[in-house]
């Protein structure tokens, strides 16, 4: 995973690889929250008047319910008990969801669907709350994004606004609505896709899902927004330590609809977990959700933890139409989303499970292949990697269950999963064991044991000194309001105690020991602090990739030829150094050439045998260079790389345009190279 631009204790930050930021700062917006929920509309009350003087019944309507069955299920089952009250609500709205168009939704497990197709809120309230909720916009025109945002397709709204101008939203919203009744049903949809080719795949194609996705991944300006949350840090008094509850709530509802969730699923993750819980913990909770849903439907459990899967309901409009030329979409394109608990084929600190994968042909090696990037990417992004990846499933582990720090990655690869076996020693598994110096200071009111996604940047020398002047005013513990602001910066910097209200960034020295990789790995030789936190929150976590990379150790006793692709601070060769694998011949592909440095001098340090053939730039690579490389070597045993993650991953994400985006694009420079060793390799054979 790249990163741009990382500063140490300077506002300017870079979150590039930051997937499991806690608090994301989207901008903010003016929806009314009630008690708890993030708004969503109404179908019969305002969001922000209690019309019925009942805050239950309200809240329940501000979530998007009708008041009448509100008011029937709290009849039922009484205001107490507001899970019960919710889970009645899901129920019924699910079996009652109605389209614009006469016909009942299928498929969605939520009782939200916003689409242009259909609406369980009124849409002029929808509208309302969109064109409140909305900031940013990509394309010049705030109407028209903020259409897009409510599922419509661009080129439609497009041209309803060249129809009737821009300045009445009512006749935009008619029309858009009517022609979305005229458009062909989804099973008409579905024969044009199966007959329809690839080059013609058109802005309709995208379902209204992805839109509201992409529309959402386009309407927050997350870095502007983001630094004004930084420098309201600066300004921090005990009297403004949450600021605006109702935005924060905002925020992370976009966060997560970002993310691919729906809003619905949101809604009710922080209904559950609380308004003053973080992304990470509300995710969590949405996995946790889903995997208890499977247990509890009729469909057998699944032997192993697998991907979840959506059918998608259209296209996949994520490929540029050169690149969409690899595969014809299919019905049975699938999304696919990171399961609960994300331990993938099973991680050494679970209980052991049988697990079997069948690879589909075309995946199988030579040469093995092992690709990485952020899990929480945008909506289709996994899908998109798993097909152009011979439609090998993504395997999703956090690399919380093999060390003190969170890292959730997909990797997509054809290696064996029985026999795995981990590195030893077993890392520290919390931060106190990791870091034991902090446990002496560690206040019992914070409850973390593991560190958030290890960053390309870290928290100001400004904010912890603002944070201990505040602690220093409480003799005893500081009051909850004051702890609870002191542990979403601990949880958004990774802050550890270091001494008596003292909090710190973690040294780059403990994200090298937290990642697995040899002291001083990246020190020295002119290597700025900043660019070792940013080559380092970039990187492989050790252990964890090791994990996987072990079953090649008896497969190749005399060592393996590697292609390392975007190889960084060297994350595989060093996982294949610890496992004992001899380097026979490593070709390194990497920009950076601090990167290059640093991969060079392990190299020498650890006196390895074999051959470095370092390069620059994968796009340079073509098939002339990796022919040569293949008769000289006799092919490439295994292919690796983790490609930049710049427009897929964390809140501000700048130009959150997907695969699509500048650097992540170079994944299908992966691909190019993975097919064409596979080519070069099965010519030989
Ligand atoms: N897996 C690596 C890190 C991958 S991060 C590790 O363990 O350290 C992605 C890397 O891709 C970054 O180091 C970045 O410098 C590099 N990169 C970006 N564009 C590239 C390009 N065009 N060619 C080669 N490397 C590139």
């Amino acid at each position: 995973m790249d990163g741009n631009n990382s500063d140490v204790d300077s506002d300017n930050i870079d979150w590039d690889t930051e997937d499991e930021l806690e608090i994301a700062n989207y901008p903010s917006t003016c929806l009314t929250v009630p008690a708890g929920v993030a708004a969503i509309g109404s179908a019969e009350v305002s969001t922000s008047a209690s019309s019925s003087g009942s805050k239950i019944l309200d809240n329940f309507v501000g979530m998007g319910f009708s008041a009448k069955m509100v008011a029937d299920v709290i009849q039922e089952h009484g205001e107490e008990n507001t899970d019960t009250i919710l889970q009645t609500l899901l129920t019924y709205s699910h079996s009652n969801r109605i389209c614009l168009d006469g016909k009942s939704i299928k498929g969605t497990s939520n009782g939200f669907f916003v689409s242009s197709k259909s609406f369980p809120l009124r849409p002029q309230a929808l509208l309302t709350l969109l064109l409140a909720g909305s900031s940013a916009s990509s394309s010049g025109s705030k109407v028209l994004d903020n259409f897009v945002g409510m599922g419509f397709s661009e080129k439609m709204v497009s041209k309803v606004i060249q129809e009737h101008g821009e300045e009445n939203t009512d006749t935009i919203l008619e029309t858009l609505l009517t022609y979305s009744a005229l458009e062909t049903s989804p099973e008409e949809q579905q024969t044009e896709r199966d007959t329809s080719t690839e080059g013609q795949q058109t802005e309709r194609d995208t379902s209204p899902d992805e839109q509201q996705t992409e529309r959402d991944n386009f309407s927050s300006d997350y870095e502007g927004s983001f630094l004004s949350g930084f420098s309201d840090i600066d300004g921090f008094s005990d009297d403004e330590v949450i600021a605006n509850p109702n935005s924060d709530v905002e925020n992370k509802v976009m966060a997560l609809v970002a993310m691919g969730y729906s809003r619905a699923e949101a809604s009710i993750a922080i209904e559950r977990c609380g308004l003053d819980s973080t992304v990470a913990e509300l995710t969590d909770f949405i996995y946790a959700a889903q995997a208890s849903k499977e247990a509890d439907s009729d469909y057998p459990l699944e032997v192993h933890p697998r991907p979840r899967i959506e059918k998608k309901k259209r296209f996949d409009c994520e490929m540029s139409t050169k690149k969409k030329q690899r595969r014809v979409m299919t019905g049975d394109d699938e999304l696919i989303r990171p399961p609960y608990p994300m331990i993938g084929y099973g991680v050494p600190t679970e209980p052991f499970q049988q697990v079997r994968r069948t690879l589909p042909e075309a995946a199988i090696g030579p040469p093995y292949f092992y690709y990485e990037n952020v899990a929480l990417a945008p909506k289709g992004v996994w899908s998109t990697i798993s097909r152009f990846l011979y439609d090998v499933e993504p395997e999703f582990v956090d690399s919380k269950y093999f060390c003190a720090a969170a890292r959730k990655r997909g990797y997509v690869h054809n290696f064996p999963i029985e026999n795995r076996y981990p590195l030893l020693p077993l890392p520290p598994r919390t931060i106190n064991e990791a870091i034991p110096l902090t446990k002496k200071w560690w206040p019992s009111w914070d409850t973390r044991t593991k560190l958030n996604c290890l960053q390309t940047c870290i928290g100001s020398a400004k904010l912890t000194e603002r944070i201990r002047k505040t602690l220093e005013k409480y003799n005893d513990e500081p009051p909850s309001k004051v702890q609870k602001y002191v542990l979403e910066e601990c949880r958004r910097w990774n802050l550890v105690w270091v001494g008596r209200n003292k909090l710190a960034p973690l040294e780059p020295d403990e994200v090298e020991m937290l990642l697995g990789f040899p002291r001083n790995h990246t020190r020295g030789g002119g290597i700025s602090r900043t660019d070792r936190y940013k080559s380092l929150g970039n990187s492989f976590q050790v252990d964890t990739v090791a994990y996987h990379l072990s079953v090649l150790k008896d497969m190749y006793p005399n060592g393996i030829n590697l292609l390392s692709l975007f190889s960084g601070i060297g994350g595989a060769e060093v996982a294949l150094h610890r496992l004992g694998i001899p380097l026979k011949n490593v070709v390194s592909v990497e920009k950076s050439e601090v990167n290059r440095n640093i991969l060079r001098s392990w190299w020498e340090q650890t006196n390895q045998k074999g051959n470095l053939i370092d390069l620059e730039d994968v796009q340079q690579l073509n098939a002339d260079c990796l022919d040569e490389f293949i008769t000289k070597f006799g092919g490439f045993d295994l292919v690796v790389g983790g490609s930049p993650c710049n427009n897929l991953a964390g809140s501000n994400r700048h130009h959150r345009d997907g695969l699509e985006g500048k650097e992540s694009s170079l994944f299908y420079d992966y691909f190019r190279i993975l097919d064409l060793v596979k080519c070069i390799m099965s010519r030989d054979q």
